[in-house]
């Protein structure tokens, strides 16, 4: 690639002015500006082609960096567990970019991971060959009447804005909406409503580049095969580009109800739970857990429900029948889309005061049956301290969603013939920022310990958490599809260099 090419690819990443300073750029610039080939026969990058055996990069729309601020800066996640330094980051100037890379790393077996927004908490998005930057690439290319079209790259809190202008919306949306499509599709998208399945049920079509660096278009009717495997398919088989997602008439206003419990009273929180549950007269229902006071965990019910201005709902027919009066409810009225960015608002508050993405978060999450999800939670979230949600930013959940709606295959939910699954998270911090090795180690024994439990009782991972996962683990996490799972793998990536993070095949 020629030095102006390359310049001109450098220039275009200064429209993304939280990812490079000034001075930053301009070392960037010098650090990677001679990069021109990899060696196979070193497994290094080359700054001259002199060598017979160095192989010439491809000409790129984007760039590809290897200094060492960027790689550091993609070498860890959210989590701030697991580290690994990537040989080089690209940031793809188009879709062209990721198929030459991608074919270019098979030809020479290295790794390739796609980084989202990083918001993995175990490594699931790093890997020492190629990070490729989605955020690269985050167009909205159109909002049509009933869905809207977007690179992979965008953050759902874009997408929402964008479809709000319509007067729509995505029917339902992760509790934080600061990830991106391309992230979540990729792990399978928990929304706070029960009745909708997750985002991954409301895609209509995706771009992605297989492991062999072809492009392909997938939906329901046109190559099934690979469609499925992408949605909640940990990126095991391409890398999603763009996505046609469902939209639909969104309502002006969210009335959210909050109603707390001593965690003694867990019949009680359940009880009320499935009452809304049954009802299905709200939008959405799921329990809350935190430590008010650092020490003492509590469950809050949460109840939303849309509606529009000027009609405003009946508390006290929504909350009838609950073991305690509607009227001690705290109710929280806001705009729809003040109440999709609700979580962002606190996120962004503990990223102020507490150095949020520097604490360690080895969160632990698992799907339940109905049989046994009351049983699991009732016993577990009484041992568990303080020091296991890690206030004043740890929280937990429990999302129900109704089993019917889940609808593809990748995404592994336990068997069995309940009405509703259950996600259970406990979103630990550590105490304070920096590395603590001895905390994390204390905490992923307690995600192990819990993970077996939850499993004896038919329980399955929900791959977005800190749990060290084996061979054995992960076959048995997919049961019945495995072979499946492993055909596609093969037909798809059949240099197996994508996404090795989760260690499904190693
Ligand atoms: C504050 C917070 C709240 C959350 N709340 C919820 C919630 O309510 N419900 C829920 O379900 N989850 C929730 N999550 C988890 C979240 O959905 C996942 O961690 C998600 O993967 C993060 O998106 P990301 O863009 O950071 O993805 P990344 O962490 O960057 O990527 C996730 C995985 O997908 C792969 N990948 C990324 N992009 C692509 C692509 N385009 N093609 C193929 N593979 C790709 C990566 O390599 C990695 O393995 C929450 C996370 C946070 C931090």
């Amino acid at each position: 690639m020629s030095r102006k090419a390359r310049c001109s690819g450098f220039g275009a990443i200064t429209s993304v002015p939280d990812v490079v300073t000034r001075r930053r750029f301009l070392g960037t610039l010098g650090a990677s500006a001679l990069i021109v080939g990899f060696d196979p026969t070193t497994r290094a990058w080359a700054t001259s082609t002199g060598s017979r055996s160095v192989q010439r990069i491809p000409h790129l729309d984007g760039v590809l960096l290897t200094d060492l601020p960027t790689r550091q800066a993609d070498g860890r996640d959210l989590g701030r567990i697991v580290r690994r330094l990537p040989r080089a980051v690209l940031r793809p100037g188009s879709v062209r970019d990721v198929q030459k890379m991608i074919a270019f790393c098979r030809e020479h077996r290295i790794p390739v991971a796609t980084r989202g927004q990083g918001h993995s908490t175990h490594g699931q998005g790093l890997t020492d060959g190629l990070i490729i930057e989605n955020r690269s690439l985050a167009a909205i290319h159109s909002v049509g009447a009933d869905s809207i079209s977007v690179d992979s790259g965008v953050l759902w809190r874009e997408a929402a804005h964008a479809a709000a202008a319509r007067g729509l919306t995505p029917p339902l949306f992760t509790t934080y909406v600061g990830l991106s499509v391309g992230g979540t599709l990729s792990v399978g998208g928990f929304p706070a409503q029960n009745e909708l399945g997750l985002q991954i049920d409301h895609v209509r079509e995706l771009d992605v580049v297989t492991g062999d660096g072809r492009l392909h278009r997938c939906s329901p009717d046109r190559e099934r095969d690979l469609f499925e495997v992408m949605l909640g398919g940990l990126g095991q088989c391409g890398v999603i580009t763009r996505a046609t997602i469902d939209l639909v008439p969104a309502r002006g206003r969210a009335r959210n109800y909050l109603l707390q419990y001593p965690t003694t009273d867990t019949a009680r929180v359940w009880a009320d739970l499935h009452v809304l549950l049954e009802r299905r007269e709200l939008d959405g229902a799921y329990i809350l857990m935190f430590a008010p006071d650092g020490k003492t965990v509590v469950y809050q019910l949460n109840g939303v429900v849309f509606y529009d201005d000027g009609r405003a709902p009946d508390d006290g027919r929504l909350l009838r029948g609950l073991s305690a009066p509607a009227s001690s409810a705290a109710v929280v009225d806001s705009t729809y889309l003040e109440w999709v960015e609700r979580y962002d608002r606190v996120i962004d508050g503990w990223r102020r005061q507490y150095a949020w993405d520097d604490l360690l978060k080895p969160w632990f999450d698992v799907i339940l049956p109905g049989e046994t999800a009351q049983g699991y939670v009732s016993e577990v979230v009484p041992t568990l301290t303080a020091r296991d949600f890690g206030p004043p930013t740890g929280i937990g959940f429990v999302f129900p969603q109704r089993r019917s709606k889940l609808t593809r295959p990748f995404f592994r939910i336990p068997p069995g013939n309940s009405e509703f699954v259950y996600l259970f998270d406990v979103l630990t911090s550590s105490p304070a920022p920096g590395p603590d090795p001895a905390f994390a180690a204390e905490m992923l024994d307690r995600n192990r310990r819990l993970y077996d439990k939850a499993r004896a009782l038919g329980g399955t991972r929900y791959p977005i958490g800190s749990l060290d996962f084996t061979g054995d683990d992960w076959r048995a996490q997919y049961g019945e599809r495995w072979p499946d799972l492993l055909r596609r793998k093969a037909r798809y990536d059949p240099g197996r260099i994508l996404t090795p993070g989760p260690g499904i095949f190693s």
